[in-house]
C-alpha cells in the first residue's frame, strides 16, 4: 500500500471539500460545451502540477466532459492547444491572467502559434 503523507492527506481533504461545495453551488453541465448529458469530471483551469497551491481553489475548478469513444471531451481539449475552441476559454483566461500571469503568456502564445 502506498503511504500518503499527512500533508498530502490534508490537501486531498481540501480538494474533496471544494468538489462537494461545487456540486451544491453550480449547475451540473460542462462549461466547455454546455452539455449536461455527458459524463463530467472536475477540471483544473491551472493544472495541479503547476500550481498545487490552487488545487483546492474553487475558482480554479470547473466541470469538463470526458472523452467518450470518438468524441474528444472538453477535459482533454482544455489540456491541448485546441482549448480556445471551448466556450469557457476566455473566462478561464481571465482567471489565469489574474492568478498566474506567466502561465497566461505561455498558453496564449501557444494558442496563437497553433492558429497561425
Ligand atoms: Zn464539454
Amino acid at each position: 500500500m502506498r503511504k500518503v503523507s499527512d500533508k498530502q492527506k490534508e490537501k486531498n481533504k481540501k480538494i474533496r471539500r471544494a468538489y462537494k461545495e461545487i456540486a451544491m453551488e453550480r449547475g451540473h453541465y460542462c462549461t466547455g460545451c454546455g452539455r449536461a448529458d455527458v459524463p463530467l469530471s472536475h477540471s483544473h483551469i491551472i493544472p495541479r502540477s503547476r500550481r498545487a497551491d490552487l488545487s483546492h481553489d474553487k475558482a480554479n475548478i470547473t466541470y469538463h466532459c470526458l472523452s467518450m469513444g470518438e468524441r474528444k471531451g472538453c477535459h482533454e481539449i482544455w489540456e491541448s492547444r485546441d482549448r480556445d475552441k471551448l466556450l469557457d476559454y476566455y473566462k478561464n483566461l481571465e482567471y489565469i491572467l489574474e492568478l498566474d500571469t506567466e502561465y497566461y503568456f505561455i498558453i496564449t502564445e501557444l494558442n496563437a502559434k497553433a492558429t497561425r
